[in-house]
């Protein structure tokens, strides 16, 4: 991962990724006070609103977009997918944990502490997608949605496609019981669950992201490798906070105008 800075704020992006905009912010740079110092995108965390709008204008301003470039959603840890275009500019879309367009200089913005963030590029029908990939999401395949969504809506070849699975909890840390291990299994004969010598269960989301990329055709998959638990002190990670934190963004966008 290529690590940057402008403005004091940090981001990392995909070496492959360099054609179009690709920023996932870190914590660091922003304006919020603990326990969400301090770059923290969410509304609803409990930090303060004023906080986060300068947040968000930082960000916004260390990329060199506008805020009426950006459309964002409310997340729900669901499979819903949108199409956007200049007509959602400025927008929240509701219900929605996948953003996709073809449309320059239009940026989609989403909000992670531990949820996988999947970064999808067409770079033959330019078009580009942003998915939070959460353990449900991981676990049923809105990766495998998402690229069925693009060659359906922008006629994308599943080989063509360029995938990145970002900074997010990762094999290491995410433990998980009964219930969660139970769902995997429905879906795959053979999760990707790792035994630890006391017997606990960890999932690997990255893997599972990736084998349902590989199941839907995509040939190239990045895989960031960082995990935000193990890397508290520059991602948010509800695990590692017990839950009272902030979100960082990811911001995925084709340049050019609008
Ligand atoms: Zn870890």
């Amino acid at each position: 991962m290529l690590r940057l800075s402008r403005n004091g704020l940090v981001f990392y992006t995909f070496p492959a990724f360099q054609s179009f905009t690709c920023a996932i912010f870190t914590r660091l740079g922003g304006v919020s006070r603990p326990p969400f110092d301090s770059l923290n995108v969410g509304h609803t965390v409990g930090d303060d609103l004023s906080a986060v709008e300068e947040n968000h204008r930082l960000i916004f301003e260390a990329l060199g977009i506008s805020k009426e470039q950006v459309v964002t959603a409310r997340q729900v840890h669901g499979l819903g997918l949108a199409l956007v275009d200049e007509r959602h500019k400025g927008k929240v879309i509701p219900d929605t944990d996948g953003l996709l367009t073809a449309t320059p200089g239009l940026f989609l913005m989403l909000r992670f502490a531990d949820c996988v963030p999947l970064v999808l590029y067409d770079p033959v029908r330019n078009a580009v997608g942003l998915l939070h990939a959460g353990w449900k999401g991981s676990i049923m395949g809105i990766a495998f949605k998402a690229i069925e969504f693009m060659r359906e809506t922008f006629g994308s070849r599943p080989e063509d496609v360029v995938a990145g699975i970002g900074p997010s909890i990762g094999p290491c840390c995410y433990e998980v019981g009964e219930d969660v291990a139970e769902l995997a299994r429905k879906f795959w004969p053979d999760p990707p669950i790792l035994r630890t010598p006391q017997g606990r269960m960890h999932l690997d989301l990255w893997e599972l992201n990736r084998q349902w990329l590989l199941k839907a055709g995509v040939k190239k998959v990045e895989v960031a490798g960082i995990c935000t638990r193990c890397r508290n002190e520059e991602f948010f990670s509800h695990r590692a906070s017990g839950g009272l934190t902030g979100r960082f963004a990811v911001i995925v966008g084709l340049n050019g105008r609008a």
